[in-house]
This record gives C-alpha cells, sequence and structure tokens, in this order.
C-alpha cells in the first residue's frame, strides 16, 4: 500500500486523537488503509424510492417523495425541536428535528416537493423520521438518486463520539477523495485481470463502498475476493514449490536394519496397501535431500500409528532422531505404551515427554535427546518448547491436529540446523477446499482403505425417553464379552453444569451397572493426570467394562474390543466431533455401534448433524457437511492458524472463486516459478510487501 494509506487514522480529517483512538480500540482500524478496507455491510438503494404506506415495523432505512403539509418548532431550550408533517399519496409521516432547527427551517416551505431519504423509529406505535436527509424536488427531476448508499457496522462507544455508520461513510468518502489511481495500485498482473474479467484495485475499493448500481458493486466484490484467495493461494504455492526447489532436507536414503527387522519380523499384521503406499511416498519424499513437509489424512482407525513407527525407524537407520507429537496427555501416553512395546523387541528406547513428566525424568529426557542416545521422544506440546534440544532431529510426526499453522511449522525447523522432516497426521479428514487453503504449502498424502475385516458402525438416533432400552442393549453387549464408551459432552462455557451432569450420568449409569457384576471406569479432565491414567488403563486392560467420559478419550484412543459408543446430549457436539468419537470403536472384528442420545427438543443444525451421522460414514463427506454447518472459522482449531479468515471471500460460498483462484496461481508460477517476468513485477512487489522477506532472498 502506498505512504498515503499507511497514515494514522487520528490524521484524517475530523478525526483527531480522541476518536483515532476509539477507531483503533473499537474497530481495529490503525490506518488510512484499513478505513479503506472496513468495507459496508450492505448498500441501500437510493434509486429506489417508497411510499409511506410500505413503512412496517422491520423497516429502516427508507427513501421517500413527499409533500409539506405544515411544520413548526415546539417546546423550549433543550425540549425545543421541529416537527413536520409530510404526505405522499399513500399517506401522513412525521419528521423531527433536535438541532440546526432555524437552518431546517429555512429550507422548509408548505406545498413544496422534498426527497427524504434517513431511518425510521417508531414512536408511541407511530413511524417518523428523526434527523432525515432532505433535498428539494423541481417538478421534473427524476426522483431517485443513482447510487447506493453503504452501510458500516460500528460499535455503542463509537456512535456516542459522532461515529455511526452514516459518519464513517462520510470519513470513507473524504478518504476516498483523497486518493488517486497510484495510491491504490494495481497488484494482479494484466493478464489475470484480463482472463477474470476483473475491474482495477482502485476502481474495486471505490466501487465496493460507493458503487452506483448494483453491477458494480457486485464487480469489486469479486475482484477483491478474487485477489484475496488468489494471493494466498499464490503464497502457499510459492512455499511448497521453494521448499521443493530449494530447501535444505536430511536425506533418509537407506532402508536399515531396524526398518527391515520390524517389518520381516514384528509386524503385528499385514500393511493396507494404502499404508504401503504411504511410506513409499514418504520415504520417496525424505530421500531427496529437501525437506518434507506432508499432511497424511487417514479416517480414524484407518492406521496411520503404523506408518508413523515405521517413518521413524527410517529416521533411526538413518542415524537421526525421531518426536512424535499428540495434542492430548492421554493420547501421547498411549502411543508411548503401544509404541515402547512394539520397538522394545528390537531395542529401540523410546521416552515420554509431557508437562506432567517429573523434573529428574525430565533432565535425564533432555541429556539423552542432546547426547543422541534417545532415539524416539514421545509427547505433547511440551517437546517443542525451545529447552528440547535434539543431536540430529531427523524428522518430527504431528498427530490429531489441526492447530498447526505455517508458522508453527517454522518453528520445528529451529530445533536442528538443517530441518526436520515434518509430517502432520489427521484423522479428521479436512474438506478439500479447506485443505488447499490452509494446508496448501503442504504435499499430501492419504490412507483411503481401512484395514480388512472391520464392519460398518451401525448408527443409531434415541431419544432420552428410550434410555432403559439403550441401557437394556448395553447390557446385552457387556455380557457377549464387548466393552462400552459412554460419553458426556464439556463445553467450557457451561464447565460447571457439563461436569455435574456426568457425575450424575455416572452415578446413573452405575445404577443400571452394579458392582461387582460390572466395573464402571470414569475419566475427566478435572482429575489428576495419575487417576486419569489408572482409569483409563483399567478400561484398556478389560477390568472395567464400561468407561464413561468427556471427550478426553476424543481422539486416539484404541481399544478394539470396545463395540459400543453411546454419546450422551449428542446435539451438543459438532459433527466433526461426533465423528471421531464414533471411530472409537468398530476397532476389532465384532459388530460396532454407536447411539446418539439426545433430548426431543433439536435445533435444525443439531437435527442436521444427527441426521448426517446416521446416514453416512464417510469422514469425507462429514467434513464437508461440517464446514457447511459451521463455517471454516470453527473448523478444530483452524480459528488459531489464521489461514482461513479472510476479509470478504468465505471458503464455503466462494468455492468456485477459490477454484478458480487455485488454477490461475498454480498456471502463474508454473510459467513463472520465480515470477521473474515484467508482467509479474507487481505481483512480486506486492508479495514482497505484505510478507516480509520470508524465504524471498531465494528467489529475488
Ligand atoms: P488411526 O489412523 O485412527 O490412528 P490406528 O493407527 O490407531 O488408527 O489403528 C487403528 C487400529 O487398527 C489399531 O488397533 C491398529 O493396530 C489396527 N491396524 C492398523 N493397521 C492395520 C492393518 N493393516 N491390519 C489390521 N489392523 C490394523
Ligand atoms: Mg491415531
Amino acid at each position: 500500500m502506498s505512504h498515503i494509506l499507511s497514515s494514522p487514522i487520528e490524521y484524517l480529517k475530523g478525526v483527531g486523537p480522541h476518536r483515532g483512538d476509539l477507531l483503533k480500540k473499537e474497530l481495529n482500524i490503525f490506518t488510512f488503509g484499513d478505513l479503506l478496507e472496513h468495507y459496508p455491510y450492505r448498500h441501500i438503494d437510493r434509486t429506489k424510492v417508497n411510499l409511506i404506506s410500505e413503512i412496517t415495523a422491520q423497516t429502516d432505512f427508507v427513501q421517500i417523495a413527499v409533500v409539506m403539509v405544515n411544520f413548526s418548532i415546539t417546546g423550549q431550550k433543550a425540549g425545543k425541536r421541529l416537527i413536520a408533517e409530510v404526505k405522499d399519496k399513500t399517506g401522513f409521516l412525521e419528521l423531527t428535528w433536535f438541532q440546526g432547527l432555524s437552518w431546517v427551517e429555512k429550507i422548509l416551505e408548505t406545498g413544496q416537493s422534498y426527497l427524504v431519504y434517513g431511518r425510521v423509529t417508531f414512536f408511541n406505535g407511530k413511524p417518523q423520521m428523526v434527523h432525515p436527509e432532505l433535498e428539494l424536488l423541481s417538478p421534473n427531476q427524476p426522483l431517485g438518486k443513482n447510487f447506493l448508499e453503504p452501510v458500516y457496522s460500528t460499535t455503542e462507544k463509537l456512535k456516542a463520539r459522532g461515529l455511526g455508520g452514516r459518519q464513517i461513510g462520510k470519513l470513507t468518502q473524504l478518504l476516498m477523495g483523497m486518493l488517486h489511481e497510484k495510491d491504490i495500485s494495481e497488484n494482479l498482473p494484466v493478464a489475470v485481470l484480463k482472463q477474470m474479467n476483473l475491474v482495477s484495485r482502485f476502481k474495486a475499493y471505490r466501487q465496493i463502498h460507493f458503487p452506483q448500481t448494483a453491477e458494480e458493486y457486485n464487480e469489486a466484490v469479486k475482484r477483491l475476493k478474487f485477489e484475496e484467495l488468489f494471493i494466498a493461494q499464490l503464497r502457499m504455492n510459492l512455499l511448497r514449490s521453494q521448499r521443493h526447489r530449494f530447501s535444505k532436507g536430511v536425506v533418509f536414503d537407506k532402508v536399515g536394519d531396524l526398518f527391515n527387522d520390524f517389518y520381516q519380523n514384528h509386524l503385528p499384521f499385514q500393511l493396507t496397501g494404502a499404508q504401503k503406499r504411504v511410506i513409499k511416498e514418504i520415504r520417496n519424499d525424505t530421500a531427496k535431500g529437501k525437506q518434507m513437509n506432508r499432511l497424511l489424512q487417514g479416517d480414524v482407525g484407518s492406521g496411520k500409528t503404523i506408518v508413523a513407527v515405521l517413518i521413524m525407524l527410517l529416521a533411526i537407520d538413518n542415524d537421526y532422531q525421531a518426536c512424535l507429537m499428540a495434542p492430548t496427555e492421554i493420547l501421547a501416553q498411549q502411543h508411548f505404551k503401544t509404541i515402547s512395546n512394539s520397538l522394545a523387541k528390537i531395542n529401540v528406547p523410546v521416552k515420554l515427554l509431557t508437562g506432567s513428566t517429573k523434573t529428574a525424568e525430565r533432565k535425564k529426557i533432555l541429556n539423552e535427546l542432546q547426547e543422541g542416545t534417545l532415539k524416539i521422544l514421545i509427547g505433547t506440546h511440551a517437546v517443542i518448547e525451545d529447552v528440547v534440544q535434539f543431536k540430529n532431529l531427523g524428522i518430527v510426526i504431528i498427530d490429531e491436529q489441526h492447530r498447526f499453522g505455517v508458522a508453527q511449522r517454522a518453528k520445528l525447523w529451529q530445533k536442528a540446523s538443517i530441518p526436520p522432516h515434518v509430517l502432520v497426521m489427521t484423522a479428521t479428514p479436512i474438506p478439500r477446499t479447506l485443505a488447499m487453503t490452509a494446508y496448501g504449502d503442504l504435499d499430501y498424502s492419504v490412507i483411503d482403505e481401512l484395514p480388512p475385516g472391520r464392519q460398518p458402525i451401525a448408527t443409531v438416533h434415541r431419544y432420552e425417553t428410550h434410555r432403559s432400552k439403550v441401557m437394556d442393549f448395553i447390557r446385552a453387549e457387556i455380557d457377549k464379552g464387548r466393552q462400552i464408551y459412554i460419553v458426556f459432552p464439556l463445553i467450557e462455557e457451561s464447565a460447571k453444569m457439563d461436569y455435574e451432569n456426568l457425575m450424575k450420568g455416572y452415578e446413573n449409569v452405575k445404577a443400571y451397572f452394579p458392582e461387582p457384576k460390572y466395573w464402571i471406569s470414569m475419566v475427566h479432565g478435572r482429575q489428576p493426570a495419575e487417576q486419569k491414567e489408572l482409569n483409563m488403563k483399567r478400561f484398556v486392560e478389560h477390568d472395567t467394562q464400561i468407561l464413561v467420559s468427556t471427550t478426553v478419550i476424543e481422539v486416539g484412543v484404541d481399544v478394539p474390543n470396545a463395540s459400543v459408543m453411546v454419546i450422551e446430549s449428542a446435539e451438543k457436539f459438532g459433527l466433526s466431533q461426533l465423528h471421531q468419537l464414533r471411530g472409537r470403536v468398530g476397532r476389532g472384528a465384532e459388530k460396532s455401534y454407536c447411539i446418539l442420545l439426545s433430548g426431543s427438543k433439536l435445533g435444525n443444525d443439531a437435527r442436521e448433524r444427527i441426521k448426517t451421522m446416521t446416514a453416512t460414514s464417510n469422514g469425507f463427506e462429514i467434513a464437508e457437511k461440517d464446514l457447511e454447518l459451521r463455517g471454516p472459522g470453527d473448523i478444530q482449531g483452524t480459528r488459531q492458524s489464521g489461514e482461513l479468515n479472510f476479509k470478504l471471500a468465505s471458503i464455503v460460498q466462494d468455492r468456485p472463486i477459490l477454484e478458480l483462484a487455485r488454477n490461475v496461481a498454480a498456471k502463474l508460477l508454473e510459467e513463472d516459478p520465480d515470477l521473474v517476468s515484467a508482467d509479474n513485477l507487481q505481483l512480486k512487489q506486492f508479495l514482497h510487501q505484505q510478507t516480509g522477506a520470508v524465504m524471498w532472498s531465494k528467489i529475488s
């Protein structure tokens, strides 16, 4: 952006320091440019003239053509006001002024025609307009105006300071008048503008605020949305292609003894074709001397863990260390257990580092990591702390989380002189549009095949009122030797109530399933880590038949003997969460069930979610539906990444534009990967300004 647009907002005429501060605090408007990007949320069509009879309680802004019936000033001092009665052929309306009375009075004349525009309010049940805009209408003048009036969001505090929506519009208009074409210079290549039929950047900014027609407004929005998505795509693609071309990566070029020994002698099962393919993709990618940054998607239960294990062995065979990160303590512990058990057979040391690791143990681990004697570290976020230093970290595997944005991944690189390979594994399928937006800088593998012998999970919806039937069903399953999950919601905002419900639920389950025939364990976030672990362990080892819990078991927990997942208050869960929970069962050879219990009153979205769950078990379909219902902002964890927050574009509603932006960006980089051609100069400059010098030194 040019110099003028980076001017502090207080310097704009009519703002000043006080209002400037408020604009910063209330609307994040710091500069002229920010004001320009405070887009109107709608426009009022000033070409249209309404009739007084059309005014209803829902009307806000209205434009009417009227004749003055009479007017007079009434009241004293502060109560002084001017009231005018006007009419059109359908009725009468009152206009009121409290300020500037003498000025208004001068332009009013009984019998004259006026064009009146403003907000309608109701006083004593009667519509009126306070301080409307007023304009004399000469006899043959066309009635309406030739523009659309922008409406801006504002806040109560700003209004109190005289910065209502109207005034913000005035400021914007003033600013727009000060700007020249060169102040909002074009950033898209001419060819792209032509191909996509887009208006110039300057025009787009003017037209999004002050269009003369709806058509002009649409042109502006199309242009600016495209720009947002195109620039984002381009940046992602650049990161990826630069990594492919310029990054240095550790080389895993040999498949050694550990990998082979484990693969040939200790694999607990035959790998699926998809698992083999993914391992091959990763091997190819890690052997090239470039850094791998790969997203591995595989639905719940598709067997990602074993892929992680084999890849970690590959790293160790090449004299590197490996690190596996999980989102929760329980999951980290479980990974630690399964992985250290399997690797004990081939003598590979594995250790666990989490927030609750004792100081002495932690010290020991940190030492062994630096000496290089510890080969595999498993843990929670604790492993990315700066104190955790490796001798030669070769790969980081991040399990089950979306929380890792580009910036956080970059942080991992600092743990070694050559950045380690990064593999992000996720079971929450990400819709394609979301994946290419949030993860467009990553390469992509998918396990699209479940291990053999799995039966589909029967999913049903039952109302609260059928609880005892559900309990009978559970009893029959337990008597067959199966285990049961019963999950309660735990939502931060209503934590206390949810917690009480959980306790009540636990007592309730106990009443149905008394000891000593039945044993129940309970796991929730308020328990100390050891207790949590102990209770979980009892369930995993089949000491207990029922696990009552909150969503702490949501990700990754693996108990193949569990065949029923009961989800209490299912209406409170999001779709991807429900899908994750369901994925906890159906992991063994037995027929499995997921029972969604709910109250009888369901909102539309909740009904839709439950319907989707009973209709499909395809994670990708569910993810698409989830995105559609909730929008991208709420998709698990992505909010923090900031990569999906566009000012105008929505990756749900603007999918067609997103696809176009992606294709155009890909093609452009294919033809000019370093953006050296003169046609792409302005684009390159823009990216430079916008992102700072990230990796640009490499291609300048
Ligand atoms: P996820 O992809 O959800 O992390 P896991 O790695 O936990 O899945 O695997 C789910 C279950 O399937 C585990 O019990 C695992 O041992 C088993 N499993 C994984 N791969 C296979 C396979 N190829 N054949 C049979 N069972 C497998
Ligand atoms: Mg897993």
